[in-house]
């Protein structure tokens, strides 16, 4: 299997949002040129990413914005519907479940967990909170693919490799520490700070360089 950059798969998820609204105006056609000022990126770079996976527009009459669409949503494994539990149901994961728009992207919420006695049984955003150590026993029950792993930090690796026993294949972390995960099991992290502390390098290269390539993302 030919190695994606994880950077292409990010600039994929953008192109999908960018293709999603332009489908939902009913624009029939794109250029790589409309995809690569609306993702803040060279023409270069769109058709470099696409190549990857095949060849999909036509040289002159760009992209058909439909078919496009429905190949990304395909090549992002969105033509499925992903289970999706969250464990950890405190200030974010509460937050998490009673975000609406989770399903349109085709995840399911179907469950959720906590070590906290005081939570198990309660209702949180439509979800019965479970115990721990039921995680395997529903995780089978609800064919688990994903969890949003809302712990603390130093609880993360634990949880982590409670998932993994229990047959849960991604992970998408918010605890601030970087996860060991066994072969078979992928993490992406959602860590805002990382993302402040990113806006923060771009912010002083500016006001250090203000000519200099540092601040092009
Ligand atoms: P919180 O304390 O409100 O919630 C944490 C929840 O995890 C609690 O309900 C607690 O009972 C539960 N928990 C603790 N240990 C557990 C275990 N071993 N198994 C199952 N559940 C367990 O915390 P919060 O503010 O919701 O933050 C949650 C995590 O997300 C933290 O790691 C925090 O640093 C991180 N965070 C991330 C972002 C982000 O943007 N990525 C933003 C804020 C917080």
């Amino acid at each position: 299997m030919t190695h994606i950059p994880s950077a292409t798969v990010s600039r994929l998820v953008t192109y999908l949002r960018i293709l999603t609204e332009l489908n939902e105006r009913g624009v029939e056609r794109a250029a790589s040129d409309d995809l690569a000022r609306d993702a803040h990126v060279s023409a270069f770079q769109v058709r470099k990413d696409l190549a990857y996976f095949g060849r999909f527009g036509t040289r002159g009459a760009g992209y058909v914005v439909v078919h496009l669409l429905e190949e990304l949503q395909r090549i992002l494994g969105l033509t499925r519907t992903w289970n999706a539990a969250i464990v950890g149901m405190g200030r974010l994961g509460g937050a998490l479940a009673d975000y609406p728009n989770m399903h349109a992207y085709g995840f399911s919420l179907r469950a959720a967990f906590d070590n906290d006695p005081a939570k198990v049984g309660t209702c949180i955003g439509g979800l019965t909170v479970h115990p721990m150590h039921v995680l395997t026993s529903v995780a089978r029950r609800e064919a688990l693919d994903i969890a949003l792993l809302t712990v603390p930090g130093d609880a993360a690796q634990a949880a982590t490799e409670a998932l993994a026993a229990a047959g849960v294949r991604g992970i998408l972390n918010f605890a601030p520490i970087v996860l060991d995960v066994p072969d078979g099991m992928h993490v992406e992290s959602a860590d805002f700070l990382a993302g402040l502390t990113r806006v923060s390098y771009y912010l002083h290269a500016s006001l250090t360089d203000p000519d200099g390539a540092g601040v092009a993302s």
